[in-house]
């Protein structure tokens, strides 16, 4: 780490200026997403690395597994900014890691954070500890592209369809559809649409376009799942299953969807899908209406925020619920 960064800054305001002094003179800039990307860690790299590229720095952005996007946030990429992580130099001159709760979360990119000259962490997760020379770490932002734009507006930066798009496809995913959005997020999307941006064009790829066969297949997804209505304290967990088969054959916007599903169960405050990515290894999504998850999810090893949060578990499903119960059990 660099000395030209300073400490830590430990407000938004300073570490959003801070980060927008750096950015207007970097030359090469380095953006990674989490692994397993989604449209908030893509589009807030993509969003910014779009406006790094035009000013005429030398941009990459990347994320550290799987070797693809998914197919749905390809179209974010409208620049061809992405680059396989191999192609991350060694020592990254500037590094900006976007919607990352934990270094953990860059995957193999992990060492960059301690080689990178100067780091930037833009982030919205309670639990993410501060790591990085320059913090943006704000949990009461609804997702990380609402940081990103308000960086964007510290730096001057117009924003252009292709930057709107990024920018809204975070925005609508991690607000469940605004769901969770306050008024400034509801503010935010109307400057987007305003900007370009085409909804149905963003958000059917992502959540409204299936293949036929997976109706079957969710239907027996569902059919299977099981609620503990004494668990969570009482409130009720709900819980389903995807298999590796499942796994193998369909798409991550597919299968990121279940829980969706599952958490429209009356009887149950908390859903969690085991989603099967080893022989005995489990990546749990968790969703809840009152039940701090981001609390039970940490317990275990794992991040997120208190209404959806995510932990890798290992062992058989009955190990794993049980885990997950008994964290739950301890959240209020
Ligand atoms: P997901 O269920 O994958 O949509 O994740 C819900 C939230 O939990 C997101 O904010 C993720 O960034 C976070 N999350 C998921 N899995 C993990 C994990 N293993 N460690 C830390 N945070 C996670
Ligand atoms: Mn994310
Ligand atoms: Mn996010």
């Amino acid at each position: 780490m660099t000395a030209t960064a300073g400490p830590p800054s430990t407000d938004v305001a300073s570490a959003v200026s801070a980060a927008a002094a750096l950015l207007a003179t970097a030359r090469d800039v380095t953006l990674v997403a989490h692994v397993q990307p989604d449209a908030d860690s893509l589009g807030s790299a993509l969003a910014l690395g779009v406006v790094l590229a035009r000013r005429g720095a030398r941009v990459r952005v990347s994320f550290a597994a799987p070797a693809h996007p998914p197919e749905s946030l390809r179209p974010l990429d409208a620049l061809g900014l992405l680059v396989a992580p191999d192609a991350v130099p060694a020592e990254p001159e500037l590094l900006v890691m976007c919607d990352t709760a934990a270094p953990e979360r860059l995957g193999s990119l992990l060492d960059r954070l301690t080689t990178a000259r100067c780091s930037v962490l833009i982030d919205h997760h309670a639990s993410n500890p501060g790591f990085g020379d320059v913090r943006i770490l704000d949990p009461s932002a609804e997702a990380t592209v609402v940081l990103v734009h308000r960086l964007l507006a510290e730096m001057g930066a117009p924003i252009d369809g292709v930057v709107a798009t990024c920018l809204y496809a975070g925005l609508v995913t991690d607000t469940v559809g605004f769901r969770t959005a306050g008024p400034a997020a509801h503010r935010m999307a109307a400057e987007l649409l305003e900007a370009g941006v085409d909804v149905e064009a963003v958000l059917r790829p992502i959540n409204g376009d299936h293949p036929f066969t997976w109706l079957d297949d969710l239907g027996g997804v569902l059919q299977a799942a099981t609620l503990d209505a004494a668990a969570a304290g009482g409130r009720g967990f709900v819980s389903a299953v995807v298999p590796a088969a499942l796994m193998q054959r369909y798409r991550v916007e597919e299968v990121d969807g279940v829980v969706d599903q599952l958490r429209t169960t009356s009887e149950a405050d908390v859903a969690a899908v085991l989603k099967q990515v080893g022989p005995r290894r489990w990546s749990v999504s968790m969703r809840s209406r009152t039940v701090d998850v981001a609390t039970a999810a940490v317990a275990l090893g794992g991040g997120g925020h208190p209404r959806a949060a995510g932990v890798t578990l290992d062992g058989d499903p009955d190990d794993v619920l049980a885990r997950l119960r008994a964290a739950l059990s301890r959240q209020g």
